[in-house]
């Protein structure tokens, strides 16, 4: 058996192996480092992909949402509700920007956003809700903008673990997860599902008024070379790593394929186990494209199992373990331990296993075998 790895990006490698090494020449060749061809044809590559209007791609998944702020023109004391169970970035840039975050619990089957929470959250000062689509799962997007459109809130979804997944609507109608709300942002970190060689991301919006705000503040508030009409940043994407994230764009299906299979198989061997909670997927299979594949453990050896699991070379990891709201950077008065019960039992509960493209059903095998006799 081969050894088994949390993210095996050398396997996925060698299946483009030609394809990056023939662009990063011509690259190099042609010394267009920035804003070269391969970030311009990457641009319209995954707006056809996603079927939005415009993807300005920036610098990495952090400043994507930093940028989605900056671009709704919200000002410091404005709220931002975002959730209390997801990676730091997403509260870090409300905060940084002088913006007030208020974090609510998330729902227990999904690990994503309570629309009911949302709602409790509201305040008068309130101008827009973040959902994550956590580990590949889609939010209850119907929910959000729901109350998003009662409200006249904007929607920034953080699509950084989400990348091809697709919301069906109540309605019927299918969406590709960062494509619903105002903006959607993307990270295209190496061991994202879409990851590129070193730092990346990207804006998603059907506003055309917003991506051309978006791309003026991408680039230093310019509009005009040298004229700087407002505060911006220096956010881009490189072209090798556009030539990387070419390479894959065509096969983020089937790598997103790759990983729903494995999961499935995880979970036919893991289900019957009654201390073990399987995700669920709420909805439709494609609505999950499983970044990462994360167990609850019921029976209060978590921590345990972390350790065994280790000592039997299965590399494993917790996401999250500890909530946002109770992070000392995050800490605020208006918070009530009883307003994160969810949160609050799920980083004790949650470890995520090993989930990447190239996983093979004996790994699966042993690693559940291994879980199973354990817990
Ligand atoms: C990875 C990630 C980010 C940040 O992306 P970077 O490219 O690392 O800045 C933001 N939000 C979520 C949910 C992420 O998983």
């Amino acid at each position: 058996m081969k050894k088994i790895q949390m993210v095996d990006l050398k396997g996925q490698y060698e299946g483009i192996k030609n394809q990056v090494n023939n662009s990063f020449q011509e690259v190099l060749e042609n010394t267009s480092f920035i804003n070269g061809p391969e970030v311009h044809n990457f641009q319209s590559e995954l707006e056809k992909y996603l079927g939005v209007n415009h993807v300005i791609p920036c610098a990495n998944g952090t400043d994507a949402l930093q940028i989605a702020m900056m671009g709704l023109g919200l000002k410091p004391g404005d709220e931002v509700i975002t959730v209390d169970f997801t990676f730091a970035a997403t509260v870090e840039v409300i905060a940084l920007l002088g913006l007030t975050p208020v974090l609510v619990d998330v729902e227990k089957d999904s690990f994503n956003i309570d629309p009911v929470a949302i709602k409790n959250a509201i305040t008068p000062k309130t101008k827009a809700i973040v959902p994550v689509h956590l580990f590949g799962q889609s939010a209850n997007m119907d929910g959000v903008m729901e109350i998003a459109n009662e409200h006249n809130l904007y929607v920034i979804e953080d699509n950084a673990q989400a990348i091809g997944a697709n919301y069906h609507f109540k309605d019927g109608s299918i969406k590709k997860t960062g494509t619903i709300g105002h903006i959607g942002t993307t990270s295209f970190f190496p061991s994202k599902n879409l990851g590129c060689y070193g730092d990346g991301g990207a804006l998603f919006t059907n506003d055309e008024k917003l991506a051309h705000t978006i791309r003026g503040i991408v680039n230093h508030g310019m509009y005009e070379r040298y004229h700087h009409d407002v505060v911006g940043v220096n956010s881009r994407l490189d072209s090798l790593q556009a030539a990387v994230l070419r390479a894959k764009l065509p096969n983020l299906d089937a790598y997103n394929n790759a990983r729903r299979n494995a999961a499935k198989l995880y979970s036919e061997k893991l289900r019957r186990n009654k201390n073990i909670q399987a995700p669920t997927i709420v909805g439709d299979d494609d609505t999950h494209v499983f970044h990462q594949y994360s167990l609850r453990i019921l029976n209060g050896k978590r921590d345990e199992l972390l350790k065994h699991l280790q000592s039997k070379d299965i590399p494993c990891g917790i996401y999250y373990p500890i909530p946002l709201h109770s992070q000392k950077a995050y800490k605020d008065n208006r918070y009530n331990e009883g307003d994160f019960k969810n949160t609050n039992e799920l980083v004790k509960e949650v470890i995520a296993l090993p989930m990447h493209t190239e996983l093979e059903e004996e790994q699966i095998n042993y690693i559940t075998q291994t879980i199973n006799d354990f817990i």
